[in-house]
């Protein structure tokens, strides 16, 4: 079976690996030539935009998915109309891609979100501040990620001038949720309606990027697991969504609301390579491919550190009990995700001495 994954970064690195293991073939899509993905598999290099490079990529594929959520629509249309077993859906994609139509649809499905308005212009802005109040966070509708694309605004000083910084486009205004840790729940759906889960996650960023993960959330209700279970559920549910999701939460006191929704596998979710039974990178591809999906289990609690802008030491790296570490094989530039380390729980003070600018803080 032949796979096309539009992008060619780290995660399409790590499906294409974990694809060998199941006897799946691979050609990837990017417009760098050094994407991590031209190390493992097929790349075709272009833009997304030219349809023949599209044509170039599309042909002979069986299964085609993406690892970047900011893919044209238009290319995810056309991706569909060629090979019809693209995934996850189109539909889904739409609405992820937009933070105020995907808020409105989680809003339609009843799950809690942070408070939003959509602000088209600096009136509007000035409308939704006096309707949400301050502090709040003021985010562009399309292609943000990774703290990219938005401002937290505390004072009124900081909302003059906010319209423009952020480039006068689209945007959507939500009420600053003060919240205790961030959490995030990976889940797949099978071709047949099948689904799984993985355990909640806890996750903390920094400057906007995740640097570390603990697996299961340190002190996670059952009835919480259960709630990130149902929402999940119901997102796949609705899109009649195949492959796999991730749901970020902000857990307030007890109450957990959504964040972001990802159509995609996530960096939170890493921590499957070693502490799942299945992979997420392994039950995304059984999951398009029409196979029944692997298990979710947890094998032991779990860290997951991310490698931003520096590589750590590979032989101190090796010295911690149960550590592996994996390189995306990328140039190291700051900000950048070069790598991950995933180590059992007890691990973490010694992950975090050596990993010090990853360490959270
Ligand atoms: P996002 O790109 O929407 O995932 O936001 C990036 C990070 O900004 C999140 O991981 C949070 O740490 C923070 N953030 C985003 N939205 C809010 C909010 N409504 N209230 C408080 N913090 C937020």
């Amino acid at each position: 079976m032949k796979i096309g994954i539009l992008g060619g970064g780290q995660l399409g690195q790590m499906l294409v690996q974990a694809g060998a293991a199941l006897g799946m073939q691979f050609r990837a899509l990017d417009t760098t030539a050094d994407a991590p993905c031209a190390r493992v598999c097929e790349l075709v290099v272009g833009s997304f935009e030219d349809s023949l490079v599209l044509e170039e990529f599309l042909t002979g594929l069986d299964v085609a998915t993406y690892e970047w959520e900011n893919i044209p629509l238009a290319t995810a249309r056309a991706g569909a109309a060629r090979v019809p077993d693209f995934y996850p859906p189109v539909a889904a994609l739409e609405v992820v891609q937009d933070r105020l139509a995907q808020k409105n649809f989680l809003k339609k499905l009843g799950i809690a979100t942070a408070p939003f308005v959509a602000v088209g212009s600096e009136a509007e802005l000035a409308a939704a501040v006096q309707a949400l109040g301050l502090p709040a966070v003021l985010k562009t509708r399309r292609m943000g990620y990774d703290g990219k694309g938005q401002l937290v605004l505390k004072n009124p000083a900081e909302v003059a001038g906010a319209w423009e910084r952020l480039g006068e486009v689209p945007l959507i205004l939500e009420g600053f949720i003060p919240f205790e840790r961030e959490l995030s729940i990976v889940a797949a759906r099978g071709r047949t309606g099948e689904t799984a889960f993985y355990r909640v996650a806890a996750n903390e960023h920094r400057d906007g990027i995740l640097r570390v993960s603990v697996v299961p959330a340190p002190g996670l209700t059952p009835a919480q697991q259960a709630q990130a279970e149902l929402a999940a559920g119901q997102i796949m549910q609705a899109f009649s969504y195949v492959g796999v999701l991730t749901v970020e939460f902000f857990q307030y006191g007890k109450v957990l609301l959504v964040n972001e929704v990802a159509t995609r596998v996530h960096n939170s979710g890493h921590w499957t390579m070693d502490g799942a039974e299945t992979s997420q990178f392994t039950n995304h591809l059984l999951a398009i491919a029409g196979k029944p999906l692997g298990g979710t289990t947890l094998r032991d609690h779990t860290v997951m550190v991310n490698l931003i802008g520096t590589m750590p030491d590979a032989t101190r790296v090796a010295a911690v009990r149960g550590a592996r570490l994996y390189d995306y094989g990328k140039a190291p530039r700051a900000g950048r995700k070069l790598g991950h380390i995933n180590a059992p729980l007890a691990a973490l003070p010694e992950l975090l001495a050596l990993v010090s600018s990853t360490a959270p803080s």
